[in-house]
């Protein structure tokens, strides 16, 4: 059992983290991001963290997607590669991971038997750092042995929903923070609970409040944004605490700068891509 303590990360916590580019650096420096993500209907999740990996100075990223999802990766996301699943609809096989630097699953892949079979797959073969978000999430809620399986410090960003799938009801947020704090030691692995305040909870005790983002950002696709985000910066080789902590961050700085523009109302996950930056 080890002490809780708590951290705000403004904006020095923030920029403390970032490891600037050197001059004689490459795109082989900046490692291969492979996100799994994607299924009929929801390929706007993939292209989402697509974008925002890249945006977030990956080298390079392939996208794993279904069948159908092939042209809409290509033309949506030129920069990325594409890898094509032999289904159509959903995601049933990993993609090659032999270069993959990082691996980032979950968004828009729903929670077809195979899928869940790849996921498995992914944990028990993984030798880079990986994150998982969203229908990926809801899959260790359905199949709670893979919580076992988990690689030490992983990712999962788990939104309120999400959470309470994996850990049971919480009657009020500090609660819902406790039990983060349990789970996460309990498994070794990194919690961001997203919301206002994303709280980015480490197995080592430590909780990491985020100074940055607005209500504009509660609207379909940021969390995707977040995964992608985090992927490039585990790409990266940022520690995978630092890439949580940072991305969330920056995610919620570039929400600001995107309700800046625009107005809360009228702000979609799309700009929070363009505004991504730092
Ligand atoms: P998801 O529900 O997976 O699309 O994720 C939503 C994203 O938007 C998370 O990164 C949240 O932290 C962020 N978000 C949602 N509501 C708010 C809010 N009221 N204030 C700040 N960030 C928010
Ligand atoms: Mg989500």
């Amino acid at each position: 059992n080890t002490d809780t303590h708590y951290y705000f990360t403004d904006k020095p916590e923030a920029e403390k983290r970032i490891k600037p580019r050197q001059k004689f650096s490459h795109k082989g420096t900046f490692g291969h991001a492979v996100l799994i993500a994607g299924s009929y209907g929801k390929m706007g999740a993939a292209v989402l963290s697509g974008k925002a990996c890249l945006r977030s100075g990956v080298g390079l990223l392939t996208m794993h997607v279904p069948a159908c999802g092939y042209e809409i990766a290509q033309i949506s996301v030129p920069e990325a590669m594409t890898t094509v699943d032999e289904s159509e609809k959903y995601i049933s096989e990993a993609p090659d991971l032999g270069s993959a630097t990082a691996i980032g699953i979950g968004p828009g892949i729903g929670q077809a038997p195979a899928t869940a079979k790849v996921l498995e797959k992914i944990l028990g073969q993984a030798k880079v750092p990986v994150i998982i978000d969203a229908d990926a999430l809801n899959i260790l809620s359905t199949h709670p042995h893979l919580l076992y399986k988990l690689p030490a410090n992983t990712i999962l960003t788990p939104h309120p929903k999400e959470f309470q799938r994996l850990a049971g009801d919480s009657s009020n947020e500090y609660e819902r923070l406790e039990k983060a704090r349990v789970f996460s030691s309990k498994y070794k692995v990194i919690i961001c609970l997203k919301g206002a305040n994303t709280a980015v909870v480490l197995p080592n005790g430590e909780v990491h409040f985020n100074s940055t983002g607005n209500p504009g950002m509660a609207t379909g696709g940021t969390g995707d944004v977040l995964t992608g985000i985090i992927t490039s910066l585990l790409a990266q080789k940022y520690a995978p605490a630092d890439a949580a902590i940072l991305g969330v961050y920056q995610h919620g700085l570039a929400g600001d700068r995107a309700a800046e523009a625009r107005g809360q109302t009228a702000l979609i996950a799309s700009d929070v891509v363009e505004c991504l930056g730092w």
